[in-house]
């Protein structure tokens, strides 16, 4: 996933469009037990400012992960917005405070890495497949999304037998 700026840096034009259909690399997402389902597609479009380059685009892809609660996996779309400066090595003492930047050295510019970050970033820290997911049975393991398992959930917690008391009970003076 390489941009080429040598056209741009030979002044032919303004700004250029890149488009990118790449596999992603699993790695990044195995951690979280989540693979791509399908390439990243990335469209960018490149602009020659005063002292660096700045890129605009869009990445989409389609990611699969696994459920934080009923531990199901299900497919999770990717669709998201970037900015990102591409600035010479030789400036970068003036950029180090910028978030979203890339350093070359020569005119081909490597976003594949930056971009599976930012995928990464999309994906939440509990994933869940719908927001009303029951998840696991806590007894028996029962994904209580399919099926209705015969398990009691009393609540059994000795702290709520004393709110209990509470409630029912005289105003404490
Ligand atoms: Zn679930
Ligand atoms: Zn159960």
């Amino acid at each position: 996933m390489k941009i080429d700026l040598e056209r741009l840096r030979l002044g032919i034009r303004e700004s250029l469009e890149f488009h990118f259909n790449n596999p992603g690399t699993d790695e990044y997402l195995k951690e979280l037990g989540g693979k791509y389902q399908e390439n990243l597609k990335v469209d960018i479009k490149v602009e020659r400012t005063g002292r660096f380059y700045l890129a605009q685009g869009r990445v989409t892809s389609l990611l699969e992960v696994q459920c934080s609660r009923c531990l199901e996996r299900f497919y999770y779309p990717i669709e998201v917005e970037f900015h990102l400066k591409l600035v010479e090595s030789q400036l970068k003492e003036e950029f180090t405070s910028d978030e979203e930047v890339i350093f070359f050295d020569c005119d081909e510019v490597e976003i594949q890495p930056f971009i599976e970050q930012l995928v990464f970033s999309e994906i939440p820290l509990a994933p869940v497949c719908r927001l009303d997911c029951k998840g696991l049975c806590p007894e028996c393991g029962n994904n209580q999304n399919l099926s209705q398992c015969h398990c009691q959930h009393e609540n059994t917690d000795p702290r709520w037998d004393k709110l209990k008391d509470l409630k029912v009970g005289k105003e404490v003076t």
